[in-house]
């Protein structure tokens, strides 16, 4: 390894063009950590509420944060330790890698509850900032440090790197939740609520499930075009009215409503229409919210309908590694290629938070800029 130094792309300011700075590389791994060269990232949905200060809005942004959390890395050195990822299998310089941020391995969250995606110790993407070791702590990087007690997990060869970078966040999220909910009937329909990548996934996910029927609820017109094409029955866009949507969604649903709700939007009117829509002794799962942002909705619906509300924050290691399986198990049926659309280098990442703003942008790929070895 010749290189010394890496560049990222930091949020110094709210809602502000990022600025792409030069950081030093860790020149000493701790135990058990690697250092990859990032191959590509992709922009999620959380990035540009960070990106604008929804996410952690008193984040003191002097020393700058590394924006990023979805990419696949090559392995270039390992730390002291076994060099195999969480799951057992060897790893080697040169592998594809996914991981996530390092829980701390001690508290309730990591071992009594078994979820470490819950750690409020939690270190990585905007809890260290670029101007301190490990420097390269988010995916918007030529260079990223996997922490010592993060999960990892190898890349299987038929696994494009843009999907799992995909993967590394959006899907491993759907992944978790699906887990959560539970068995999905081969009589049961489904509501999906959001045509961004989380919805998507879930559409690609509750196809394989089985669902007897999948509705989505969604804007603009060319992500319910993907969602049609990973399996819904029937797309409802945004622009019809709030009453004909319920009515669509009722007449698809033998007038009963959803057996599964599934807010994939982060839109608290969404989650009020999810529980109105949802049939009685629905389950509805909730993933796409991530800012405090509040939603009205009735305890008495909740009782009346005997609801099941399901929270779904993060994922873990076999979340990842479930994840990377379903790319590889329904590469042939689902052409996962759809869900990309612009191509970005390290410079423009500004453009492509703009664009996913705008939602011109599902999920734009950040591909890192060749830089001469030793510069
Ligand atoms: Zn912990
Ligand atoms: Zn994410």
């Amino acid at each position: 390894m010749t290189e010394r130094s890496a560049r990222v792309v930091t949020l110094t300011r709210f809602g502000a063009e990022p600025e792409v700075r030069s950081v030093p590389l860790p020149d000493v791994l701790e135990p058990g950590a690697v250092l990859v060269e990032v191959e590509c990232a992709t922009v999620c949905g959380t990035d540009v509420h960070a990106w604008r200060g929804d996410l952690k809005p008193d984040l003191d942004l002097s020393e700058g944060y590394v924006l990023g959390h979805e990419c696949v890395g090559r392995v270039v050195a390992f730390g002291p330790g076994p060099q195999e990822d969480t799951l057992g299998d060897p790893l080697a310089v040169g592998d594809r890698l996914v991981w996530t941020g390092e829980s701390c391995g001690r508290c309730p969250e990591c071992t009594g509850l078994g979820e470490p995606g819950l750690c409020l110790r939690r270190r990585g993407y905007l809890t260290d900032p670029s101007s301190r070791f490990p420097f390269v702590t988010g995916s918007f990087a030529e260079y990223a440090y996997v922490y010592p007690r993060a999960e990892r997990v190898r890349v299987p060869d038929e696994v494009k790197s843009t999907w799992a970078s995909a993967a590394s966040c959006a899907l491993r999220t759907v992944v978790h939740g699906f887990e959560r909910l539970g068995r999905i009937g081969h009589a049961q329909s489904v509501l999906i609520q959001g045509a961004g990548p989380l919805g998507l996934f879930a559409v690609a996910v509750a196809r394989r499930a089985g669902a007897r029927r999948i509705i989505v609820v969604g804007d603009p017109a060319p992500r319910l075009d993907v969602a049609r094409a990973w399996g819904a029955d029937i797309v409802v866009p945004l622009s019809v009215a709030g009453g004909q949507r319920a009515e669509t969604v009722l007449d698809a649903t033998d007038g009963r409503g959803p057996d599964v709700v599934i807010e994939a939007s982060g839109s608290p009117e969404a989650f009020e229409e999810g529980f109105e829509l949802a049939r009685i002794g629905a389950r509805y799962l909730s993933l796409g919210a991530v800012g405090p942002a509040r939603a009205r909705v009735s305890p008495g619906v909740l009782n009346r309908k005997q609801l099941t509300v399901l929270g779904t924050w993060s994922a873990s290691a076999r979340h990842l590694r479930d994840a990377l399986a379903f790319l590889a198990a329904a590469r042939g049926e689902v052409d996962f290629d759809l869900l990309l659309s612009g191509d970005y280098s390290l410079d423009s990442v500004g453009a492509a938070l703009v664009g996913m703003l705008e939602g011109r942008e599902v999920k734009p790929v950040i591909w890192m800029a060749p830089r001469d070895p030793g510069a």
